[in-house]
């Protein structure tokens, strides 16, 4: 199995060694040339959307991965990923790959809790370390999204068909479920 790691900004290096540690191949998408090479899955890591989203038009890279999230390529995205992934950003006029059938907000927890850590509880696996960083949180979700966890009352990890949207970083903790179920997606 080889796993596509979008790798233009952000926390792709984690999501690496989580990938290569549980026995897949990996390789980094800098620009429009690794798309490429094959891959059988794609990461969109965490880090600032709007920097990725530009930088995945600037680089011809946008159309080539929408097409292959839409033809069913599985796909992880934490935090700034989930963010490219969805349909609508409440409070943002943007939108990005619009594949992932639910209303995000950005930046959701305000500057004073920027950062933060819940022991939430995710469906089909229990208790999970949750690392939340200007984390996004899911408004709504419609058209059949399965939600996996609401943390404090908010959704938090939502799949839909091969995607999977997380708020929060499961590439920042030890605990490796999450990628484990995404490999077996
Ligand atoms: N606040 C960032 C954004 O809006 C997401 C933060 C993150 O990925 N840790 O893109």
């Amino acid at each position: 199995m080889v796993i596509g790691i979008l790798a233009v900004q952000g926390a792709f290096i984690e999501h690496e060694k989580i990938f290569k540690e549980l026995g897949a191949d990996t390789i980094q998408l800098r620009q429009k040339n690794d798309l490429d090479r094959h891959f059988d899955r794609l990461v969109l890591p965490g880090g600032e959307s709007t920097v990725q989203g530009k930088l995945l038009k600037d680089l011809g890279m946008f159309n080539i991965l929408k097409e292959k999230i839409e033809n069913g390529m599985p796909v992880l995205g934490t935090c700034a990923g989930l963010i490219l992934l969805a349909e609508n950003i409440s409070n943002d006029t943007r939108a990005y790959f619009k594949t992932l059938p639910v209303t995000v907000k950005r930046n959701a927890y305000g500057r004073q809790l920027g950062s933060f850590h819940y022991d939430g509880e995710i469906k089909g696996l229990g208790t999970f370390p949750m690392e939340f960083i200007r984390a996004p949180y899911i408004e709504n979700v419609s058209s059949g999204a399965e939600i996996l966890a609401e943390t404090d009352g908010k959704i938090t990890a939502v799949r839909y068909k091969k995607q999977l949207g997380l708020s929060f970083h499961p590439e920042l903790c030890s605990d490796y479920r999450l990628h484990k179920m995404f490999m077996e997606m």
